[in-house]
């Protein structure tokens, strides 16, 4: 099969043939029709991270395609189901975590084009216990971000506790930020979008951005302050630690400020104001199958459209070099089709 892959942290991906992944018990074979690419693949074939992905190494998080094989043990599944497969690989089941309703903060966790090969691939093979299922009506090109941005982002947003009528700041207009508008829209919150492109800004207004301001400016957390007394809840996607000092800075007393975006740097912040102004800082990662169900089902009912653009595999470098240089309208997602 054709795959892209990472050989070696910040070369180039190497597109080649290679074996085609053999499937084992509870395990399915999917021939993948779509894959959304992530930044976090792009810290993944970097070796950004203080843990690092396996090399070589297959990325992809947001791999869509339909089931081929299915293993001995799989009841619950059948071969022509249209799947996504997610960050979330697999998880133990049995510890605290799994067993909360917090599955993504499994210490045994294994992540789709990180620790195992992911969905850079013509096939990619899944844990079939953690696969979710697309629904009907929604294409695979266009599923496949919710698989992470969407989910990512849907499920912050429910970490930022902000209720309708309330406030929210999304710091990043990517492919994390351009859903989390439409999520943020669609639960009845109202949404400043904040981003150094004024194309994403643009972007961010077309989607229902209520206000819009860019960084490069002035600082979008008094910014914010001024024109709306301070948001309910922020999420901040943006890979910059300025941007997590302006997302602390632009939320309200009381208010939540959700780390989402990953640059490898420390976030500073101010205890006196911290604790006088009672604010809750907050890491979130992905979301649970759970979430995910619901995410897709905003997607198909089209309350969230995701902004594509579709590459061959073969475009992979440059799509990075893109991604690099904010050059990214929505998202890109490699199509095998
Ligand atoms: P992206 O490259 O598509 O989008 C990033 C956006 O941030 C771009 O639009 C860019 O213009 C903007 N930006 C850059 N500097 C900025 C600044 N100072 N202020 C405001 N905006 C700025 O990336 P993405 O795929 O949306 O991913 C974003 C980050 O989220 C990455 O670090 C990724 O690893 C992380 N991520 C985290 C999770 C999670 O579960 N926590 C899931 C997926 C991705
Ligand atoms: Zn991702
Ligand atoms: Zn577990």
């Amino acid at each position: 099969m054709k795959a892209a892959i990472v050989k070696s942290f910040k070369e180039p991906l190497v597109v080649e043939e290679t074996l085609k992944p053999e499937i084992s018990y509870n395990e399915v074979l999917v021939r993948i029709t779509a894959c959304g690419v992530c930044h976090t693949d792009l810290h993944a074939a970097h070796g950004d991270w203080p843990v690092k992905p396996k090399l070589p190494l297959i990325p992809g998080h947001e791999g869509v395609g339909v089931i081929e094989q299915v293993g001995p043990g799989v009841t619950h599944l059948k071969v022509g189901d249209r799947v996504g497969i997610p960050w979330l690989y697999t998880a133990c089941g049995h510890c605290e975590y799994c067993l909360t309703g917090r599955e993504t903060l499994c210490h045994d966790q294994l992540n789709s084009g990180y620790s195992v090969d992911g969905g850079y691939a013509e096939y990619c093979k899944a844990d079939a216990n953690y696969v979710v299922k697309v629904p009907e009506n929604l294409s695979s090109v266009e599923a496949a971000p919710i698989f992470c941005a969407g989910v990512t982002t849907y499920k912050a947003l429910k970490v930022s506790k902000a209720k309708p009528g309330e406030w929210v700041s999304i710091f990043g207009i990517g492919g994390l930020g351009h859903v989390a508008i439409q999520y943020a829209k669609a639960m009845g919150l109202k949404v400043v979008a904040v981003d150094t492109g004024n194309e994403k800004l643009e972007l961010a207004k077309s989607l229902g951005a209520d206000l819009v301001i860019n960084p490069i400016d002035e600082d979008a957390g008094e910014w914010i302050h001024r024109e709306v007394g301070g948001v309910h809840g922020s999420i901040c996607t943006a890979v910059s630690k300025q941007a997590f000092g302006q997302s602390y800075r632009s939320v309200r007393r009381g208010g939540v400020c959700v780390a989402v975006g990953l640059p490898p740097e420390e976030m500073s912040i101010p205890i006196f104001d911290t604790v006088l102004n009672g604010v809750e800082v907050v890491g979130s990662i992905v979301g649970t199958r759970k979430d995910l169900q619901e995410a897709l089902q905003f997607a198909a009912e089209g309350k969230v459209k995701t902004i594509v653009e579709v590459r061959p595999l073969e475009d992979i470098n440059e799509v990075f070099d893109d991604m690099i240089h904010g050059k990214i309208n929505g998202r890109v997602v490699l199509s095998f089709e």
